[in-house]
């Protein structure tokens, strides 16, 4: 019998590997993947980009309708990028700059209303891996499949770092722990859906793990959970 399309989510802290996982299980299933974060890095720069009063919640809601967002194919890059207003800002939204802000902008409710609206469309035919902070949570509570995923915080640093060097050598390893450290505090203390694991969530800490040992154990759980897909009209999707 065919595997039936399930949803999963991922949440987890900064730099723990959840889009690398997230990605190659959407190749390997044949399901799409959502970076939900680059949805708020891409307001956060659209915000930065236009001086945007974020304190203010009618200057937020005037900027908000103004924001498209949608996941277009790259065919050169062979990977789905984020467009802003149909402009393609994947180069622009790991910079220090929005990195620095991006949890400030997330926390803020008009934004999380605006993002989790939009994730959750797009995940009315399942066979969607999305990974995030509040996905298992807020997202898709009903989804087959929930992973809360940590690593050592040095192990995060270093990874991070690595990545951020690749494009940027001027980058300084204390920048980026600090980056961590602060956006970690306030993603898991802010009020709107803040991370933390669903109870049925399943803790996988990745610290000792190869990517394909990983990869697999996680394969074993979409196949389990496949065999008792959730209905459809179980989903809470209001939009
Ligand atoms: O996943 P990534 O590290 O790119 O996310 C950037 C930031 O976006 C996070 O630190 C968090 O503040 C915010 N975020 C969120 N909810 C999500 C995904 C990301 O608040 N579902």
């Amino acid at each position: 019998m065919p595997m039936q399309k399930i949803i999963i989510a991922i949440d987890g802290y900064s730099s723990c590997g959840k889009s690398t996982l997230a990605k190659e299980l959407g190749r390997r299933l044949g399901y799409h993947y959502i970076d939900s974060g680059a949805m708020y890095r891409a307001i956060t720069l659209y915000f930065l980009r236009n001086s945007v009063n974020y304190s203010d919640p009618a200057a937020t809601i005037d900027a908000i309708a103004s924001i498209h967002l949608s996941f277009e194919f790259n065919e050169k890059e062979q990977r789905s990028s984020i467009h802003l207003n149909d402009e393609d800002v994947e180069p622009f939204i790991r910079d220090m700059l929005v990195s620095d802000k991006v949890s400030e902008v997330s926390a803020i409710k008009e934004v999380r209303a605006f993002a989790v609206a939009q994730q959750k469309r797009m995940g009315r035919r399942k066979g969607i891996v999305m990974d995030g902070r509040d996905i298992g949570t807020t997202v898709f509570p009903e989804a087959e499949l929930k992973i809360f995923m940590t690593a050592d915080p040095e192990v995060r640093v270093m990874r991070r770092f690595k990545e951020m060097y690749a494009t940027n050598p001027h980058i300084n390893i204390e920048d980026v722990r600090h980056n961590l450290e602060l956006r970690d505090y306030i993603d898991t203390t802010r009020e709107e859906s803040p991370l933390r694991r669903a109870d049925d969530a399943i803790l996988l800490d990745n610290s000792n793990l190869t990517r394909e040992e990983q990869l697999e154990l996680v394969l074993g759980w979409v196949a389990e959970r496949s065999a008792h897909p959730h209905p459809v009209n179980g989903l809470s999707i209001k939009n």
